[in-house]
């Protein structure tokens, strides 16, 4: 027998059991991004090579080793987007979406890396996104942070915590950078392999460095925070006294910096301890420069990215989605019922009910047998259709999650009592 195929590593099915909390959790955020203006745009999943290595930049690891790049038949270079920013911007500006105007828009999808595949960490992995373009104070700044912590409260999440830092401008950075490299060139010694790579290519990643041998050198590195101009400071507190007067706690992390080269000033991650390695669920920024870097008009952006697979495995950590999305009812047929009347009366149901979710037995067999489909299901009751059902115009009604009798209610009845017991 030929060998089964299977899924490739790293990307994984959503399989049924699991996708009311899917669901769930889009439908959230979904509601919290209309409340606040934002609306959906929906890019390809492929986009030429250049546009990735040309905005997230070409020493990052999604650009240096993380990709899914091939040429097509063509003889183009195609990229499975890593990340959702960079087709906002490119059809942003291709469709002038940011001429004099500004622009709140979010996005979700599918987001393609070759990454070693761990919990939390996977090959195809799913965002939802915002991003603004056309504001540049830091009101907005401080709107994309009440968003995010308007989802955990929508989606019944707690423990997450926010860490806010700002990378200054381009300026700054560069200035900050030349301290940086001398103070990390004088203690070369504890530097690991790759951060001495870092070192000549992208030094303000070592800050990031995971090695805990490096952590006492890093802690003490010279801060971006110390070599703020007035402007880059004042827009970062402005960000700290708005988070304060909202009640968010704004933990400064000076260490932030970031995977991608793009950002500029505000950056900031929620992160829980209760996913193990794989903590940051929310990570965003300023990215001031880009639409300029890819042939627009200069724009001021900011933008976040969440981790669904994560916020859904911290859904599950909680306990959340028992029973979401199971059926109201599951119609069983007792000997001598028709079919036909069955599926009448679940059609009759659901023209009179909006939103009843109820599965009609199909397929036959015993009415022992129906009855443990019924309860498998899921479903809250039992509903029970017979010949003599039929004849006196009722039917059973039995709960199949507590223990209660069996009664008997009128078709006409049916409705009201779906709509107290149920809704
Ligand atoms: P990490 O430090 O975990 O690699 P990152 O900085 O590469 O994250 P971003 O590019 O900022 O991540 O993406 C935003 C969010 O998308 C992350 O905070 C995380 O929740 C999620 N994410 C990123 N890469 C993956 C992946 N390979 N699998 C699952 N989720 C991911
Ligand atoms: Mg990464």
């Amino acid at each position: 027998m030929a060998k089964n195929i299977q899924a490739i590593r790293g990307m994984r099915d959503l399989l049924p059991d699991e996708s009311p909390l899917w669901q769930f959790l889009e439908g959230r955020v979904k509601d919290v991004l209309d409340r606040y203006g934002y609306r959906e745009i929906r890019t390809p999943i492929l986009e030429m090579t250049e546009l990735f290595r040309r905005s997230i930049g070409e020493v990052t690891d999604i650009v240096e080793k993380e990709m899914y790049t091939f040429q097509d038949r063509n003889g183009d270079s195609l990229t499975l987007r890593p990340e959702g920013t960079a087709g906002c911007v490119r059809a942003g500006i291709e469709k002038g979406l940011f001429h004099n105007q500004v622009q709140r828009l979010w996005y979700r999808g599918g987001m393609f890396r070759h990454e070693r595949p761990q919990k939390g960490r996977y090959r195809q992995f799913h965002q939802i996104g915002a991003e603004a373009y056309g504001l540049a104070g830091p009101d907005i700044d401080l709107e994309m942070i009440l968003i995010s912590r308007r989802f955990w409260q929508a989606l019944g999440l707690d423990g997450l915590e926010l860490q806010v830092n700002t990378l200054g401008t381009v300026a700054e950075r560069a200035l900050y950078q030349e301290r940086l490299v001398a103070y990390l060139s004088a203690h070369r010694e504890q530097l690991d392999e790759e951060s001495l790579r870092r070192l000549e290519t992208n030094p303000l990643r070592i800050l990031d460095a995971k090695n805990p041998a490096m952590k006492p050198l890093i802690d003490a590195a010279p801060t971006l925070l110390e070599h703020l101009g007035e402007a880059s400071r004042q827009h970062f507190d402005a960000i700290c006294q708005g988070l304060d007067d909202a009640g968010v706690a704004c933990n400064v992390n000076p260490r932030l910096v970031r995977g991608l080269d793009y950002y500029s000033r505000t950056v900031f991650e929620w992160v829980t301890t209760r996913l193990g390695a794989q903590g940051t669920v929310c990570a965003g920024g300023r990215y001031d420069g880009l639409v300029e870097q890819l042939g627009g008009r200069p724009t001021p952006a900011i933008g976040f990215a969440m981790g669904v697979e994560r916020l859904v495995a911290l859904l599950q950590e909680q306990g959340a989605g028992q029973g979401l999305n199971n059926p109201h009812a599951y119609l069983v047929l007792a000997a001598g019922a028709p079919q036909q009347q069955g599926m009448l009366l679940a059609e009759r149901l659901r023209d009179e009910i909006p939103g009843l979710r109820l599965i009609s037995h199909c397929g036959g067999g015993s009415f022992k047998s129906q009855f443990k489909k019924a309860d498998r299901s899921g479903a809250a009751y039992a509903l029970v259709l017979g010949e003599d059902e039929l004849a006196r115009g009722v039917a059973g009604i039995k709960p199949l999650r507590e223990q209660a009798e069996q009664r008997e209610i009128p078709f006409d009845g049916l409705k009201g009592f779906f709509l107290s017991e149920v809704f």
